[in-house]
């Protein structure tokens, strides 16, 4: 078993299953997929918070939390998992960064470092997005990153400005 921390985040609405789901429903949603795989289990959700979009041109706010998961699954199998519930909440992948209904990434997965053509871990923005390490402080503000660095003080070099938490 490792632990495995993901960043969940979220723009658009979408219908799913007949029903319009709000951002914030977007990432319930796929937390309850998420627990529902008999080979993961969530110890830990943070915070959700409302946050300024980064990406091109003008976007809604996004919904973003984060989540502690035990799971036995490769880094690859987790990552395949991640797809298949962003593709079951309507992901549609035009513009890099742009807006989305459902985002689900690996932040971390155990202490491990992996840099291949589909995954790199820890993920390589995490270090410097308030919308990743607001949430990953409430539930791991002492983990430290591969790199030795620690979220806390990670996330007091950045600046929290437009961040709301819900
Ligand atoms: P960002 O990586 O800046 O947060 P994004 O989440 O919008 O951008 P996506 O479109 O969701 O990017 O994913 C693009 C590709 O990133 C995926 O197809 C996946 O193979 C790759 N990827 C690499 N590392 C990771 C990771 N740690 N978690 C999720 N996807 C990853
Ligand atoms: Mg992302
Ligand atoms: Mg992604």
């Amino acid at each position: 078993m490792v632990l495995a921390y993901i960043g969940l985040g979220s723009n658009l609405s979408d219908k799913v299953a007949g029903q319009i789901l709000d951002s914030k429903s977007q990432l319930e949603q796929a937390l309850s997929s998420l627990s529902e795989h008999p080979q993961v289990n969530i110890l830990k959700l943070s915070n959700f918070y409302q946050t300024p979009a980064i990406g091109p041109g003008q976007q809604p706010d996004y919904i973003n939390g984060a989540a502690m998961l035990e799971t036995d699954l490769s880094p690859l199998a987790l990552l395949d998992l991640l797809q298949a519930i962003e593709n079951q909440q309507g992901r549609v992948r035009t513009i890099r960064w742009g807006a989305r209904t459902l985002d689900l990434d690996i932040l971390l997965y155990d202490q491990l470092t992996e840099d291949s053509e589909r995954l790199t871990i820890p993920h390589p923005r995490m270090h410097e997005r308030e919308f990743v390490l607001a949430p990953m402080a409430d539930i791991a503000a002492d983990l430290c990153l591969p790199t030795g660095e620690n979220i806390s003080e990670l996330l007091a070099n950045c600046s929290m400005q437009g961040i709301v938490k819900l």
